[in-house]
């Protein structure tokens, strides 16, 4: 590290100088070796002019060609720190080639190797953190991200509760509650379309965003959700039913204020007699 340490204080921020400069001294030993020479046999290098123009012209020209050859075999180096940059930035991988035996190969496979590991770390971390592990949509945070991330349109949001779900739990036991809180789910994300948005907000609670729907045409899909969780979803051979309220969801910072919005539909929709869907005033 000393003779990099000490060409550190010449050029701290570059490395490529430091090889340049390596280079210049190794590629001036001969025309410094050559006039000390001249200097030394016939006092100067007037009576060899053509000599030492010959080594001058020589010299630059291989110093050209050293240094223009260096800055092309630096290259994978550079690519090297431009994938990690790039991987930190953007978040995406750029592969480095794999098949190289040397140093900078070897470089190359690590980084490859440790962006994939760092990458699928990443990932789970992110899809642990966003998802509800029994039931596989999205949590709370996982929704509320995707809302402000994906490009928004308006919509309806439908707040979904299970009716007397706690029964089912009294009476079937918790393993059967959790099979019909995933049953609820699959028959949600069966009944609606890849751009809608599916979540689990805690115990029975699911909350679902239709966006481009009105509030009317909202209506009918909810009456439809309603149906099929009738239809499909099953505490052994019990039929589970769930209430639904909806109300318009018009930007991702009113997601608050139209879940709540939504709720007081629920409870109308509760206190009506449950199994029915309510929309918001
Ligand atoms: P309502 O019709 O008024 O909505 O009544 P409910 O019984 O569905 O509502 P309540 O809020 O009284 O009960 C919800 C129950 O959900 C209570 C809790 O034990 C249960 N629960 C919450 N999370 C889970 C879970 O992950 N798995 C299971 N099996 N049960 C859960
Ligand atoms: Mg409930
Ligand atoms: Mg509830």
């Amino acid at each position: 590290m000393s003779v990099y340490l000490a060409l550190n204080r010449l050029f701290p921020n570059s490395f490529t100088a430091k090889v340049f400069f390596i280079a210049f001294l190794g590629t001036h030993i001969p025309l410094i070796a050559a006039t000390a020479y001249l200097f030394w046999r016939t006092g100067g290098v007037a009576g060899n002019m053509q000599l030492a123009l010959l080594l001058l012209g020589a010299t630059l020209v291989g110093t050209a060609v050293t240094l223009l050859s260096l800055h092309a075999i630096l290259r994978p180096l550079y690519r090297v720190g431009a994938a990690m940059r790039y991987f930190e930035q953007e978040r995406q991988r750029a592969p480095l080639p794999d098949n190289l035996n040397d140093e900078l190969g070897e470089l190359m496979r690590l980084t490859n190797r440790l962006v994939l590991g760092v990458d699928a770390e990443l990932r789970e971390s992110h899809v642990a953190a966003t998802t509800d592990p029994l039931t596989g949509a999205f949590n709370r945070r996982g929704f509320t991200q995707k809302l402000a991330n994906a490009p928004f349109h308006s919509g309806a949001l439908l707040y979904v509760d299970l009716d007397h779900f706690k029964q089912v739990n009294d009476r079937f036991g918790h393993d059967m509650g959790d099979a019909v809180l995933l049953a609820t789910a699959d028959t949600l994300r069966n009944a609606l379309r890849h751009q809608d948005l599916c979540a689990r907000f805690g115990g029975e609670e699911f909350v679902v965003f239709l966006p481009g729907e009105s509030t009317s045409d909202a209506a009918r899909i909810a009456e439809r959700l309603r149906q099929a969780i009738a239809a499909e979803v099953r505490a052994g051979t019990e039929p589970v039913t769930a209430s639904i309220g909806v109300a318009r969801l018009d930007h991702p910072d009113h997601l608050q204020n139209a879940m709540s919005c939504a709720d007081d539909a629920l409870y109308r929709a509760k206190a009506a007699g449950r199994n029915r869907i309510e929309l918001a005033a």
